[in-house]
C-alpha cells in the first residue's frame, strides 16, 4: 500500500469539522488539514463528493462522515437527524460512495467521538471504556476494545434516561425522573430561573462555585444523581475508565467533583474506575471519522493479502 488519503467529515448544522489523514504502509495516519467549512444547504451527495476531491485529490482511499442524529451504519443511511433534516432518510455512505468510487462509511457523531476519546484521547490505553457527554442531552458511549458496544439493537449506553428519581419530572421519552430531566442543560435552566436565578446552567454552575446559596441545591441534587447514575453505570458495565465531556462538564468542575464524591462515598462492591475529563474537544468527532476510515483501509489491506 502506497500512501493513500482518508476523510473524516463531521457535518454539524452550520458548519464541518473535517481532517484530511495519509495513511503510510504501515497504516498510521498523519493528519495533513484541518479546518472548518460551511455546511451544505442543498444537494448533499454532489456537495460532499465536491468536497471530497477538492481536499483529497485522485489518492482517496476512503470517507467517513459523522452526522448528528440516527443513522443506520450498516447501511449508510441517514435515519433522522434534527439539525440537518434534508439528510433524513438519504442512503448517503452508498451514493456518495457510487460517486467517488471509494468506501464511504456514515456514523453518528457521539459515536465517533466517543471512538476518538476512547483510543486516542482521555481512555487511551484502557480496553473497555464509557464515555459520558453531558450538554442539553446526557450522551453515553461504551467503547470496547477501540469499538462501540452497541447492543443487541443499538441503543445500549443511555444511561441520560436511566431513573434517579421515580417521582420527577416527565422526560422526552416517556419516563418521569430521567437523569436528563435533572442533569440536562434544559432542566438546569429551568431550575435556576425558579430559584431567581440568571443565565445559562454554567452561570448556575459559576454561582456554586462562589457560594450562591440559591444555587446549592440545585447543583447537589445534580451531582448526586449523575452519582447514581454512575453506580448504576459501575454495576452493570464495571468500565475500566469513565471519560466525561460536553459542555457542562468543562470547566468549572465542580459538577463532576460532586458526582465523584457521591460514587465514592457510595460504592460497596463496585471497582470505581478513573472518572476523567475527555481530552480532544471540539475536534473529536473528526478525530473518530479518521479512526475509522483507517480500520477499514487496514482491513482491506489485509483482507487482499489473504488472498
Ligand atoms: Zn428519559
Amino acid at each position: 500500500m502506497t500512501t493513500r488519503n482518508v476523510l473524516g467529515l463531521d457535518v454539524g448544522g452550520s458548519s464541518i469539522k473535517y481532517q484530511l489523514a495519509s495513511v503510510a504502509a504501515d497504516g498510521l495516519p498523519v493528519v495533513v488539514q484541518q479546518d472548518t467549512l460551511p455546511t451544505p444547504e442543498s444537494d448533499p451527495i454532489a456537495a460532499f463528493a465536491a468536497i471530497a476531491r477538492q481536499l483529497a485529490g485522485d489518492d482517496l482511499a476512503g470517507v467517513v462522515i459523522a452526522i448528528p442524529g440516527l443513522v443506520d451504519s450498516d447501511s449508510g443511511t441517514v435515519l433522522r437527524s434534527v439539525n440537518l433534516p434534508h439528510l433524513d432518510g438519504l442512503r448517503l455512505g452508498p451514493l456518495l460512495g457510487d460517486l467517488l468510487e471509494v468506501p464511504v462509511d456514515v456514523v453518528n457523531d457521539g459515536r465517533a467521538a466517543a471512538i476518538a476519546e476512547a483510543r486516542w484521547g482521555a481512555g487511551d490505553g484502557h480496553h473497555d471504556v464509557f464515555t459520558l457527554a453531558l450538554g442539553t442531552g446526557i450522551a453515553g458511549c461504551h467503547v470496547v476494545g477501540g469499538e462501540v458496544a452497541a447492543g443487541a439493537h443499538g441503543i445500549a449506553g443511555e444511561l441520560g434516561h436511566i431513573v434517579v428519581d421515580p417521582h420527577g419530572e416527565l422526560c422526552g421519552c416517556g419516563q418521569h425522573g430521567c437523569l436528563e430531566t435533572v442533569i440536562g442543560a434544559p432542566a438546569l435552566r429551568r431550575a435556576w430561573r425558579a430559584a431567581g436565578g440568571e443565565g445559562s446552567p454554567r452561570d448556575l454552575l459559576g454561582a456554586y462555585e462562589n457560594g450562591d446559596v440559591r444555587a446549592l441545591p440545585i447543583v447537589e441534587r445534580a451531582g448526586n444523581a449523575l452519582g447514581d447514575a454512575l453506580l448504576t453505570l459501575l454495576a452493570l458495565v464495571d468500565p475500566g475508565c469513565i471519560v466525561i465531556g460536553g459542555g457542562l462538564a468543562s470547566s468549572p468542575h465542580r459538577l463532576v467533583q460532586l458526582a465523584v464524591t457521591r460514587v465514592d462515598e457510595k460504592a460497596t462492591f463496585h471497582v470505581v474506575p478513573p472518572i476523567v475529563s475527555a481530552e480532544l474537544g471540539r475536534w473529536a468527532g473528526a478525530v473518530g471519522c479518521i479512526g475509522i476510515a483507517v480500520d477499514r483501509l487496514t482491513r482491506a489491506v489485509h483482507a487482499s493479502a489473504a488472498r
